[in-house]
């Protein structure tokens, strides 16, 4: 017998806090029903993903979203579990048996490979770790990127990630970073920083570049601040520009590649450029030091317009070498699956590094769908998309869980929830941070940035995090 009714409680798990697992639980919220509880479980002591360890520090404007997340903080049915980790200190099995639904918001933890010669030397690094150590993840912090042995850096893939990283490199410690919440560690080695020149590469033409125009104007614009840009390889593109319709966006990126290249030749100083239509197949250490790389082998590409008047990108024989100390990868975040994924049978798409889904509800190979199961964000989409399209997809999610919920009695079935949860956790002697706690570390950050000049100083150690949430 079900063991459903009206007045039913319903459980929800959430698994992550970064903006699409915030802007779902925000979204679930609204529905005033005053029977919800919503759980939401992070592995680190602190909230907020990609937002915290992944946006760039001169980018507060961005992170202004955390103010919004502390919404759910101010409604009793939503409760906050930091430092539980969904695999080791609570099973994911545990969650389906006490929540009525599952959402799994747990963003796309690995990074993409190149798979050639030489990937794994010291001075190639891949930007997941670069970007963790200057925005604070315990994680990275003993990365020891020696920038001041380089004076060339290549950065492999050209999205805005790569556009950050061009900034974090030539930007001026002082002027540029020093108030900002980058860590403190990663200011000293940027202040003995001998980069002079990043080129940032990229496998197909500049029509495909995966930057967007405003991270592109805001690193052209720097001009201002004596970061010049070295200009594209604009030659690959003339040989058929004339042949291809331009649309808005497009025609956007190529006037700014054009304004900004005019200055090419007083180039001095620091640099930035970008080149096409090449793709690394090894990187070469250097024999005399090693940490630093001697150069890179690029295989040439060639764009030709196929039949259907569309540009395809082909190999060539032809190898070039660059020379660069230190090359960063930026080709992308991965997905993978939970551990437990296949013994509960919960589908994952390897290739794509993404849960399948329709709407956020999971989806078995067979088109049948896994009841009380759902994803958002990064791990139900791949990693693309920034904050807002979370906004949006999330928005989605919510809907649909809801309409099931109306649809299927079943999901209303009690569940023990967060008092189980909570029994486990003490059981097992796992501190987890409450939303207070985090208020503490937060408060803590603050003012230690204060003393500083700076907005915040993150704590870049976790057993510090726990010991600060436990000072009354
Ligand atoms: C370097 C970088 C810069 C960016 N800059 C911008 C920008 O300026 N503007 C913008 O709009 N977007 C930006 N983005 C994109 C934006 O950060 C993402 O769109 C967004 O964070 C994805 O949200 P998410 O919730 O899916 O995943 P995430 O933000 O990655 O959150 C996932 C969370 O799940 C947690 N988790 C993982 N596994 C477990 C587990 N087993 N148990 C418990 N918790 C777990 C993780 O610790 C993490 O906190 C940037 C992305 C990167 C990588």
């Amino acid at each position: 017998m079900s063991s459903s009714s009206p007045t039913s409680a319903l459980k929800i798990a959430v698994i992550g806090s970064g903006p699409s697992a915030f802007y779902t639980s925000l979204d679930l919220l609204k529905t005033n029903n005053p029977q919800l509880e919503i759980d939401m479980f992070e592995r680190n002591p602190c909230p907020f993903g990609l937002v915290r360890f992944g946006v760039a520090p001169d980018h507060p404007e961005v992170k202004t979203c955390q103010q919004r997340f502390k919404d759910t903080s101010e409604d009793e049915r939503f409760k906050f579990f930091g430092n539980v980790n969904i695999g080791t200190d609570l099973k994911l099995q545990e969650l389906v048996e006490n929540y009525n639904i599952v959402v799994y918001a747990y963003g796309s933890g690995s990074e993409n490979k190149l798979g050639i010669p030489g990937e794994d030397h010291p001075a190639v690094i891949n930007s997941k770790d670069f970007v963790g150590w200057y925005n604070g993840d315990p994680a990275y912090k003993n990365l020891n990127v020696p920038l001041h042995k380089v004076k060339n850096v290549t950065i492999v893939g050209n999205g805005n990630v790569a556009i950050d990283i061009v900034r974090i490199l030539l930007a001026s410690p002082d002027s540029h970073w020093s108030k900002t919440d980058i860590t403190s560690e990663a200011l000293e080695t940027l202040k003995k920083s001998t980069v002079e020149n990043v080129c940032v590469s990229a496998r197909r033409g500049f029509l495909d570049s995966k930057f967007t125009n405003k991270e592109f104007k805001e690193l052209l614009e720097m001009e201002k601040e004596g970061i010049m840009f070295k200009g594209w390889s604009a030659d690959h593109f003339q040989t058929f520009a004339s042949k291809i319709k331009l649309g808005r966006i497009e025609k956007r990126r190529l006037q700014l590649a054009q304004k900004y290249s005019d200055g090419g030749q007083k180039v001095s100083g620091k640099s930035w450029e970008l080149e096409y239509l090449q793709t690394p197949v090894e990187f070469i250490g250097d024999t005399s030091d090693p940490i630093l790389l001697k150069e890179t082998v690029f295989q040439q590409n060639s764009a030709i317009m196929n039949n259907d008047n569309k540009i395809e990108i082909v190999p060539t024989e032809t190898l070039t070498c660059k020379k660069n100390e230190l090359v960063i990868l930026s080709i992308g975040y991965k997905g993978e699956p939970l551990q437990e994924f296949e013994n509960l049978g919960i589908p994952f798409d390897s290739k794509r590094g993404k849960i399948p889904n329709i709407d956020g509800k999971i989806m078995r190979e067979d088109g049948s769908f896994v009841t009380g199961a759902y994803c958002v964000g990064w791990i139900a989409n791949g990693s693309t998309g920034n904050i807002n399209s979370s906004v949006q997809s999330s928005a989605v999610v919510a809907a649909t869980i809801m309409d099931d919920v109306e649809a299927d009695g079943s999901l209303l079935d009690y569940k023990e929830g967060r008092n189980k949860i909570e029994q486990l956790l003490s059981e097992r002697n796992i501190k987890n941070i409450s939303w207070d706690d985090w208020l503490k570390i937060e408060q803590a950050e603050i003012k230690r940035g204060e003393a500083q000049g700076k907005i915040a100083d993150k704590i870049t150690d976790y057993e510090e995090m726990l010991d600060i949430a436990k000072r009354s």
